[in-house]
């Protein structure tokens, strides 16, 4: 795997040196009697979770069968059934299984279950629609944080489900537009040497605009979304809003940006509006997508260049079982140091590519935030042409940290229903729970001169 090759090597050490400095003043930043983020996920069941990989599975068998269950006995049950298959149940557990031996006893252990699911769903939840989130959006961004507002709801199975996921993101953009218009001025949120940044800002699911999405007939779900997609782009050109597509599972990924740049790239979309799409560091031949966007920037000079947020990516256990199943090579890295280097190598690529492209770095994790920082230091940047993201929930802290720095955060923020939202909640809860994520190794207590290690 190569580092980051746009530094020659003199840099590097000076990149290292400065990606320290960062690091450590962010991590003093954080609140000090908290014991990293996961303490905001201070469930109990959660902390137990990340030790114990069979009880995980329980536990998020159970978390995926909530919304389907009818009753509070019926709950109860399920939540019995599966932690009843381990081997070795932790003694609060134990003492919750004996309770649900009366009828009574599985009414108040249903009750508690449904409290704490719903408890953990709002922390990454902001509301069940834009205007029902208007008071955390509008608390954000009285305190210079973005949002991109999401919505819940994934892989439309009908038509009718497309249509109406399509229907409530032309909703929301009306929405945001309208609210964002009535708060102050954020100057640093608002633009960056290139022009303006819109404030309402959507991201937005292809598989949710689509039931045709299927890796052996891309180009039936590539045309089938670009009849809903291409609608909200106009929509978006319209209101002076931002349009952001999210990546999801590799099966469609190629679909996602042919579609993307596709319809971007077309004569109508020239002047908008701004939108952006999603670079997956995880993926071993992510470089080779980058050249593709790269290429695609300098043919197409549209008026807001393209936002290009690089994630790490948050299918990973479904891609590794998936290629396991079919007796594929793993596409994604299985060694985290790689997924970690391979986003600084981006990170690097990307500012460097600047301003041909717009660059967001969303990432919770200290080192690859603090390169990033250190990057755009060095290439000669004082911040005004990076944007850093987080999701709700799993960065506040580190949101906190940034915003009172200065750094432009933009915070990603799910609307919707705990039914819709169930996909999203077990892929924020299997991020907590993973052995060598950054957040459980903050939580754990690891040393910030650790956390800042080069990968
Ligand atoms: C604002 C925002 C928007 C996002 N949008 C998307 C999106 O559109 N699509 C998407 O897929 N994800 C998206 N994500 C999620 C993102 O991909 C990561 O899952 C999440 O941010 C955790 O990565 P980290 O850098 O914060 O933490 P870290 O703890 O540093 O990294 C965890 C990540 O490392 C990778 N990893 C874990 N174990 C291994 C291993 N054994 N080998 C190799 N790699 C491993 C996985 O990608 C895992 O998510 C988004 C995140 C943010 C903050």
């Amino acid at each position: 795997m190569a580092t980051a090759n746009v530094f020659p090597m003199d840099d590097n050490v000076a990149l290292e040196r400065e990606v320290h400095t960062i690091g450590r003043r962010l991590f003093e930043a954080f609140p000090t009697s908290a014991g990293g983020p996961l303490h905001m996920l201070d469930e109990r069941a959660m902390e137990l979770a990340s030790r114990d990989l069979e009880l995980r599975a329980a536990l998020f068998r159970f978390v995926d069968v909530v919304p389907a269950c009818r009753s509070l006995d019926d709950l109860a049950q399920h939540l019995v059934g599966f932690v009843g298959e381990l081997e070795a149940r932790p003694g609060p557990l134990e003492a919750a299984m004996r309770i649900a031996d009366t009828r009574g006893g599985r009414a108040a252990l249903g009750a508690a279950a449904a409290a704490g699911v719903r408890h953990m769903a709002h922390r990454f939840i902001v509301g069940s629609d834009a205007r029902d989130a208007e008071k955390v959006l509008r608390e954000l961004w009285e305190r210079s944080v973005a949002t991109s507002v999401d919505l819940l709801g994934e892989a439309a199975v009908t038509p009718t489900e497309a249509d109406r996921y399509a229907e409530r993101c032309h909703q929301t953009l009306e929405e945001l537009t309208e609210l964002y218009a009535r708060w102050p001025a954020r100057p640093r949120l608002e633009a960056d040497t290139v022009g303006v940044l819109p404030r309402a800002n959507l991201s937005v699911k292809i598989s949710a605009l689509t039931p045709l999405l299927r890796p052996h007939a891309p180009d039936r779900g590539r045309a089938d979304a670009g009849e809903r997609l291409r609608p909200l782009l106009r929509r978006a050109r319209e209101l002076g809003a931002h349009l952001h597509i999210d990546m999801e599972s590799l099966d469609s990924r190629e679909a996602v940006l042919e579609l993307v740049l596709d319809l971007l790239g077309a004569e109508e979309f020239v002047r908008g509006p701004s939108s952006g799409l999603v670079l997956q560091a995880y993926l071993r031949d992510s470089p080779e997508t980058l050249d593709q966007v790269l290429g695609w920037a300098d043919e197409h000079q549209r008026d807001s260049p393209l936002t290009v947020r690089v994630v790490k990516g948050a299918y990973w256990d479904h891609e590794i079982v998936e290629a396991r199943q079919h007796g594929w090579p793993a596409p994604v890295f299985e060694d985290k140091s790689d997924s970690d280097r391979n986003f600084e190598h981006l990170t690097a690529r990307l500012l460097d590519a600047r301003p041909a492209v717009r660059v967001a770095i969303a990432s919770h994790n200290l080192r690859s935030v603090a390169h990033a920082i250190a990057c755009d230091h060095l290439l000669g940047g004082d911040g005004s042409d990076l944007e850093l993201q987080v999701l709700r929930g799993l960065g506040d802290d580190l949101q906190d940290a940034l915003a009172a720095q200065g750094h432009r955060v933009r915070t990603y923020c799910p609307v919707g229903d705990l039914v819709s939202g169930m996909a999203y909640l077990v892929r924020r809860l299997l991020e907590n729970t993973a052995k060598d994520s950054f957040l459980t190794e903050h939580s754990r207590g690891v040393p910030v001169e650790q956390l800042l290690e080069a990968p």
